[in-house]
Order: structure tokens, then sequence, then C-alpha cells
């Protein structure tokens, strides 16, 4: 069995690449690739990773990316993903290398999940003599339509590269040279109702104030807010332990009015009743119907021993309050890492991006999302420790 990667060896290494990845990281930024159309992004990621040496597959899924690196010896398998597609939106954010493509912009931060991952692969690549098994990289397309890791799963990702744990790093709104842990990311449901008649303006509005009624959660609107929120999430048995957040409203047409509702909610056990109840209503009103997307979309959520096994890790590799151990969901976004997670046991982190005194907020899906690049090379650094560290644990 090869010794354990202590942090002083693998900071040496990634400290070459530190310059390399920032530049790499800017290109990624200022030509986004939207989901589905990673033609770009796939292609600089599966070069650099075989120069680095990596066996690497291509097309998977769509333009997902799969390179696998082996120690020298037998041994487990993990696997990091990285989602790599922008957003179909502008970037309010003003920077050097802003985005060249109109209503596309990287304001989930998936330039430096791609970046990142590429980094581990680079820095754990040159230290592979020390590896105990296997690291298999999965670069996923589609992120951001959900579609993507369900495509790669379909295309046998898995069953090929069998990971016996797999990890995600996620940007988050907390101070660059942190990182948090902890449960995951709410799934989400849709569904629509399609009303008739004289009554049908009114019973539409009584819907939407029914539906909207059951959010247990609203949209923080001030940084004070913000705040709340983000505390809200440290607290065990909090307000956030089980919440639903509803949006709905109606639009009319010549064919009646329809009422459009989406929702968020942790955990998933309350998709069901929630659909319940609206069938029931939605039955007591005359030549009312509601359609219900195939299945709600599945919760993410990271597995809790990993989680503690991370929280352990990075205390050791960075320093006793480098690690945010979450006990809830930020209520309003969510991940297809959801999908990888149902079939295999792991866990997303949050890699802390925010840097105010910059004026950088790290978070996601805001207009002038803005992430500190000094988190690349935290991430990287991390994170090929705790994946070889996983793979010591393993074997
Ligand atoms: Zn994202």
């Amino acid at each position: 069995m090869s010794s354990a990667l202590d942090h002083a060896m693998i900071d040496k290494i990634a400290a070459e690449f530190d310059d390399e990845l920032i530049g790499m990281r800017r290109d990624i930024h200022r030509h986004p690739d939207l989901a589905g159309e990673e033609r770009r992004t796939s292609a600089l990621v599966a070069e650099r990773l075989r120069a680095a040496g990596l066996a690497v597959a291509t097309g998977v899924g769509g333009h997902g990316v799969v390179a696998v690196l082996d120690g020298p010896g037998e041994g487990p398998t993990v696997a990091y993903r990285a989602d790599m597609d922008a957003v179909d939106d502008d970037e309010l954010f003003e920077c050097a290398f802003a985005s060249q493509v109109p209503g596309a912009a990287h304001l989930c931060g998936h330039d430096l999940h791609t970046t990142v991952g590429v980094g581990i692969a680079m820095v754990l690549a040159r230290l592979r003599k020390r590896l105990n098994g296997r690291v298999v990289f999965v670069f996923q397309p589609a992120e951001e339509t959900c579609e993507g890791a369900r495509a790669m799963i379909e295309d046998g990702v898995l069953e090929r590269t069998a990971p016996q744990e797999i990890y995600a790093l996620h940007c988050g709104p907390l101070p660059v040279g942190t990182f948090a842990v902890g449960p995951g990311q709410p799934g989400q449901d849709r569904f629509r109702i399609e009303l008739a008649g004289p009554g049908a303006a009114d019973e539409a509005k009584r819907l939407v104030a029914m539906i909207d009624g059951w959010s247990t959660v609203g949209r923080p609107q001030t940084p004070g807010q913000l705040q709340q929120l983000m505390d809200d999430t440290q607290t065990p048995d909090g307000p956030l332990a089980r919440f639903v957040y509803a949006l709905s409203h109606a639009s009319s047409g010549e064919d009646g009015v329809r009422v459009h509702a989406y929702l968020r909610a942790w955990p998933d056990d309350r998709y069901p009743e929630i659909r319940d109840e609206v069938q029931r209503r939605v039955d007591a009103i005359p030549g009312a119907r509601v359609q219900f997307t195939e299945q709600p979309f599945p919760a993410m959520v990271s597995s809790p021993d990993l989680s503690a096994a991370a929280a352990t890790y990075l205390r050791g590799a960075l320093n006793e309050d480098a690690v945010t151990v979450l006990h809830a969901a930020y209520p309003f976004n969510g991940d297809d890492f959801a999908y990888f997670l149902h079939q295999v046991p792991g866990a997303m982190f949050y890699l802390g991006v925010a840097n105010p005194d910059a004026g950088i907020n790290g978070l996601p899906h805001s207009p002038d999302f803005a992430a500190d690049e000094h988190a690349i090379g935290i991430g990287v650094r991390a994170m090929a420790g705790f994946l070889s560290h996983r793979l010591d644990a393993l074997a």
C-alpha cells in the first residue's frame, strides 16, 4: 500500500498550476457554453486531461467527458463530478474576462467547478504513484436543464467506472478559504391546472392564493434576510428543517385560464401530500383538470457520514474554522447531482467563493454573481487531498 498524500506534497505540486488554472477559468468564463452545447468547454477539458496523462472518453451523455486516473496497484475507486454549462442569462458583474456570448454567462460558477476538476486531475496525475486506487473524473453537461446527470448515467458512466463514492463541489456564498458540508439541495415539482367557464378567473385567483400560501419560506430581498437564511441553514431543527417554497401564477388564453405552479420542498416526502391536496381541490371544481410533471425532480441529499468525514479532513487540511456544518438545505437551488447520489454514496461540498470586501457576493444565480478566483487553488488542494484520503480509507 502506498502512503497517504500529505498537504505539503499536494501544495507544492498545486502551486505549479495555480496561474494556469486561473487562466483556464477565465477562458471558460469568456466563452460560456449553454446546457447541451458544451462543445468548446468539453474539448478544452479533454485536451487538458489527456495532456496530464489520463485515459479520456468524450461524448458521454452528450458533451460529457470521463477521465480515469489509476494508481500503481489495485484499489478502490472514487469519483469527482464537475458540471460545465453556463446559465442562459447575462452577467452584471464587470470583469476583464466577461462573457463574450450574449445571453450566456457562468452565473452558477460551473467554470470554477470544471477548472477545479481539471486541477485535481493534474495534481493527482503527478502524484499517481502514491494513489491507492482509481479516481474517475466526470465532467457533466446540461446541469442547468437537469438533464446531463441522467444522460450520463443512462449512457453507462456508473456501470463502466463503478465508483464506490462520488463527490462534487459547488460554489457558495461563504468566505473564500472556507467550505460547507451538509444536507443537500431540494428537488422540485411542477404542475399546471386548466380551468374553463365563467368562474375560471376567480377560481384561478383562489388556487394561486392557496398554492402560494403553502410557502414557509420567501426569497431573501435584503442582505439581512439572506444572512438570516444562511444562519437558518446552520441551525439544527430550525425553520428550514422542513420547508416548502411555492410560486404560482395564472395566465388566460382563448380556451380558459391556467394556473402554473412551481414548488421546492424539503424533504422530498412533502410532494405526494401536496399532489394529493391539489388533486382534491381540482376534483371539486367542475371542468378543471391538473397536469403534473411525470415525477418530482428529486432532492440532492449528501451522505451525513461522508460529509462528517470531509469536515474532519478539511479541518485538518485547512484549519478548525474552515468548515461550516449545514443542518438544512438552502431552499432556492437544486442540482441534478441528485441522480448520482441516488446511485452512489457521496456528497456535495460548498466551496466558499465570496469576498465582500472586493464586492464579490458568491451567490450562485444572482445576476451579479462573482467568485473569488483564489477558491480554485483552495478547491484543488482540498479535493485532491480528500479524494486520495478516501481511497486510503476504502482500501
Ligand atoms: Zn450550479
